[in-house]
């Protein structure tokens, strides 16, 4: 556990129980030992066909835990809470949860749910994200608020508009200046009264990764200037008791408290300024920022840190808007925060198999290949004394001239293979012979590649794309010393799949040997990784590389009895067809194509036809992952 940081990135919901699991802690510090759920156990049921109703769900997995999501919102409540009683704060906090973030229904409709207690809203950023905010506030609780962020069209600020007619507390935060000619028109059309925020672009930036957001030159808000113009053009409407809420969104992970004072500071003195010029401000949304300590390390010098805990932050945020509107005799704003990463990235787990290790590091010599002095006759000159050398270094024990003899000699092997002065076999043998030094001397590379059953691309998309870190860690076998270090492959034919960084500047993970199930064939017993802490952005950005589609979902409850856990849901990911039909295929024509082609062609007809026919249905049926062997299958069919 030490090795994996888990009490750095996992506390309060992960640790380690004594049969070296991980061990989930669904109500996290609020968790008795015996509500301890062990993941191991969870995944065993996930994917045993004779559980969850015969489903035996395929891996990858994500394994939800919608009271880690119950626990996260109430922290945030509470945080808010204490900071604002503490401080003598006079207006409540109001949450609303992203919906970008991680946009399926049951996390959305759970949010909604379990805030509904303290009136939690939501913020949609397009359309489609509009329309199932909409929906799942009528369905929970309708006085949360609905922040309508994103670029805006005329049919976005006319669906925020139906969405106030429906008695939606509905906001439409103005991104653009020219967003407000289309509101004013349509609010009049639609004979809605509107509530207008805007976004401010703050001065203050943050210089993370993520901080582009935010500072003078940031891709999104209104500038000084615009503000002043959107204030007098609404006043020349009489529409300026419309403007309630100032916005602003410094960017994510936002590093130290330090900073996030500065910017909310900043933008505390918009708000007076905005009072002053006669707006009947409300709110102050101080968008999203609330980091994750991702790796564990409590630094603000890290894109994967933060220096702060959930209540330092709020009491940071409370603090900066008192200390400001205090001064400028304002009367206390309703503060608001749009926390997505906070909220939703513990509650789901990523889990996955490693399904071979590539045994580059076992020492291929002497093997079955010929031995390298069965052909030394037919090396070049240079290449037979660099044997030569190899063997009189090794004699004297000199080591550092065996590797530099030894990579010489493997070079000009390669060089005469590709002239064609040498085979196959006899380069296998080179080869062998320069592992086997390498070996021997103790500086072969001792990190291995493990095969995982999945694809970074679709899973894990910050990895590639912005180079994000997450913990991963075995998931069983922790009370036991890992024997090797490895990187991570995935199934996609693409070299960027792979996994080579992780949490603690490490380029390599600790790993457990994959044990055999005995019977000397290449399988093993299942060795399963997790993926932790990506509950929020990588569901919602993952692509379709190479048609790999999403994992399996399970939800899991904490439950009455000692360690007992109830799967509340069980989803298969999509299969085959299903990521086909993503790229316009109609995967239904497509098999009927196929199976038109095996009527004319399967040699002997009748039942070898009919098998074909089924195994072509599984393939379509089945996800794209790799299948456990005895799943329906091509060869399971025609057998
Ligand atoms: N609000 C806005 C406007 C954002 O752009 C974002 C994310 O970029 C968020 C909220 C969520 O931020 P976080 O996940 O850091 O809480």
């Amino acid at each position: 556990a030490l090795m994996y940081r888990v009490d750095g990135w996992g506390a309060p919901y992960f640790t380690v129980n004594s049969n070296g699991d991980v061990s989930v802690r669904p109500h996290g510090v609020n968790t008795l030992p015996h509500q301890e759920i062990d993941l191991l156990k969870v995944v065993k049921k996930a994917s045993d066909p004779k559980s969850l109703g015969g489903l035996g769900l395929q891996l990858p997995l994500v394994v939800r835990f919608p009271d880690i999501l119950k626990n996260r919102l109430e922290s945030l409540q509470s945080a808010f809470d204490f900071a604002i009683q503490s401080q003598g704060y006079e207006a409540h906090y109001q949450g609303v949860y992203p919906v970008k973030c991680n946009q399926d229904k049951f996390v959305v409709e759970d949010i909604v749910k379990f805030g509904s207690g303290f009136r939690f809203g939501l913020e949609a950023g397009s359309k489609p994200e509009l329309l199932l905010a909409m929906s799942c506030l009528c369905n929970g609780s309708a006085e949360g608020l609905l922040v309508c962020n994103g670029f805006k069209d005329v049919e976005y600020i006319s669906l925020a508009l139906v969405a106030r007619k429906l008695h939606l507390n509905t906001v439409i935060v103005l991104e653009q200046e020219e967003e407000l000619d289309t509101v004013i028109d349509v609010s009049k059309k639609l004979g809605v009264r509107p509530v207008i925020g805007l976004r401010a672009k703050l001065r203050t930036k943050h210089s993370g990764h993520f901080g582009s957001t935010s500072g003078e030159k940031g891709k999104f808000g209104l500038t000084t200037t615009q503000i002043l113009r959107v204030v007098k053009k609404l006043g020349q409407y009489e529409m300026l008791d419309c403007l309630q809420l100032l916005h602003f969104h410094i960017g994510s992970q936002i590093p130290s408290t330090s900073l996030l004072a500065d910017g909310v500071g900043e933008a505390a003195q918009i708000y007076s300024e905005l009072v002053r010029l006669g707006a009947c401000m409300r709110v102050i949304d101080i968008g999203g920022g609330l980091g994750i300590d991702y790796d564990g390390s409590k630094s603000q010098d890290s894109d994967v840190s933060v220096s702060y805990s959930l209540q330092e932050y709020a009491s940071a945020v409370v603090a900066a808007v008192r200390l400001v509107c205090d001064r400028k005799g304002v009367k206390h704003p309703i503060i608001c925060s749009e926390s997505g990463r906070a909220i939703v990235s513990h509650h789901s787990i990523l889990v996955f198999e490693a399904v071979s290790a590539s045994s580059h590091d076992s020492p291929q010599f002497p093997s079955s290949a010929p031995g390298i002095e069965y052909f030394v006759d037919q090396l070049g000159d240079d290449a037979r004394a660099d044997y030569r050398n190899l063997s009189a270094a090794a004699v004297r024990g000199e080591y550092e001239s065996c590797l530099i003899y030894a990579e010489q000699l493997k070079q000009r092997c390669v060089e005469q293979f590709k002239e064609g002065s040498l085979g196959m076999e006899q380069l296998a043998a080179v080869d062998g012979l320069c592992e086997f030094v390498s070996k021997a001397i103790g500086v072969s590379d001792p990190v291995q590649t493990y095969h995982v059953n999945l694809s970074v691309f679709t899973s894990i998309p910050d990895f590639w794309g912005i180079g994000q870190l997450f913990p991963i860690v075995p998931i069983h076998r922790l009370d036991e010393r890992p024997a090797v270090r490895g990187i991570l492959s995935d199934l996609t034919c693409d070299s960027d799949g792979k996994i080579n960084k992780f949490i603690g500047g490490e380029s390599s993970l600790p790993l457990h040997k994959l044990d055999s199930n005995g019977g000397g064939n290449a399988e093993h017993a299942p060795y399963y990784l997790g993926m932790f802490l990506g509950g929020a952005y990588e569901e919602a950005l993952g692509g379709v590389h190479n048609l790999f589609g999403g994992p399996s979902v399970v939800r899991v409850s904490q439950s009455n009895g000692p360690h007992s856990f109830a799967v509340t849901r069980a989803v298969p990911g999509p299969s085959c067809g299903d990521v086909l039909r993503v790229m316009q295929y109609e995967p239904e024509l497509m098999f009927q194509t196929l199976k038109h082609r095996i009527e004319e062609f399967a040699d002997d007809g009748g039942s070898s036809s009919l098998a074909l026919a089924n195994g072509l249905a599984c393939s379509f049926n089945n996800m794209p992952y790799l299948a456990a062997a005895s799943s329906c299958s091509l060869t399971a069919a025609a057998a």
